[in-house]
């Protein structure tokens, strides 16, 4: 039985399957559909989509570009220093010569020299403590936080933060690194442990992914499997059989522009029916986050695939 609020999944992408966001754009040259808010290739052509993908050039990206929330860095130097006044006057309200001028203007490069180094690093310290909580709320080993720092820093070195908040380059690095590290977690998930909106993640990932060179390519189903069927207790033959409905499913064509999570939940249900170790949708899609509607069409297209009969 079909319902008749099935609007989710009905059209296939018009929606990004990571972020929902309905900015999805044609990239002419590639032939690829991408998200604008996340830069996930939504779908790809099948002739060779070469080494390194690069939707838009500097000048577009810079005016596509979208400000996020204020930086919460702040300047405090604690009254240690004193700013030099930038009227060149002495403490009296008198001009001072162009020697003491110069020794100045010296001295005030310095200080800020000190003052922007100093937040710098303490922005650094709040960042890779953000990355430490979230990794540890999301469970996800030493590697992907060490990979998330290190994202993090290139970030920091390539001057990516300015404009945008803190949080969200952190938040947006460890998502990155989950999927680079094959663990990965969705927006849905990390946005559960972060300070910072999914749309804003969204966004943020997208720019660093860009300006790093970050793979932006969708999530292999499969990479969710071991982990969505530990949560369920469900067992090896489980898994296997999972994996195979995901193969074979996705040779037909069937996984472009689905989201993986879904994906991998819909496969993981049909294996639990078939290996008589049979969980609810319910129970399947709370693991997964997302909704029992996504599982059921999935579901429903994979297993007319597989020339099973539900
Ligand atoms: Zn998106």
């Amino acid at each position: 039985m079909r319902e008749t609020d099935e609007t989710e999944d009905q059209e296939t992408a018009r929606t990004c399957p990571e972020c929902d966001s309905e900015n999805l754009v044609k990239d002419s040259d590639r032939g690829e559909l991408i998200c604008e808010d996340c830069g996930l290739v939504v779908e790809e052509e099948q002739i060779d989509p070469g080494p390194e993908w690069r939707a838009f050039n500097h000048q577009e990206r810079q005016n596509k570009s979208r400000v996020g929330a204020p930086t919460t860095q702040t300047m405090h130097d604690k009254g240690l220093t004193t700013t030099i006044d930038w009227k060149d006057k002495d403490a009296y309200g008198r001009s001072i010569s162009s020697k003491k001028r110069s020794q100045m203007h010296r001295l005030r490069k310095w200080q800020e020299r000190i003052r922007t180094k100093d937040a710098g690093e303490r922005n650094l310290q709040f960042a890779l403590s953000e990355i430490d909580r979230m990794a540890s709320a999301l469970g996800v080993p030493r590697s992907v936080r060490e990979v998330a720092s290190v994202i993090y820093r290139r970030a920091l070195k390539e001057d990516l933060i300015r404009g945008r908040s803190i949080e969200g380059v952190a938040t947006s690095a460890l998502y990155a690194a989950c999927r680079k590290e094959g663990i990965p977690r969705s927006l849905e998930e990390i946005s559960e442990v972060s300070r910072v909106e999914r749309k804003e993640i969204g966004r943020t990932y997208r720019y660093i992914s860009q300006e790093l060179g970050l793979e932006m390519r969708p999530v292999d189903p499969k990479k969710y499997v071991p982990r969505f069927c530990s949560e369920l207790q469900l067992s090896e033959e489980v898994q296997t059989k999972a994996n195979e409905i995901i193969e074979k499913t996705a040779e037909e064509g069937l996984l472009s522009g689905k989201s993986p999570t879904g994906y991998a939940a819909a496969a993981i249900y049909a294996a639990s029916l078939l290996c008589n170790e049979k969980k609810t949708q319910r129970e399947v899609a709370d693991v997964a986050q997302v909704t029992e509607v996504t599982i059921r069409n999935r579901y429903q297209e994979q297993i007319e695939a597989m020339g099973i009969h539900g």
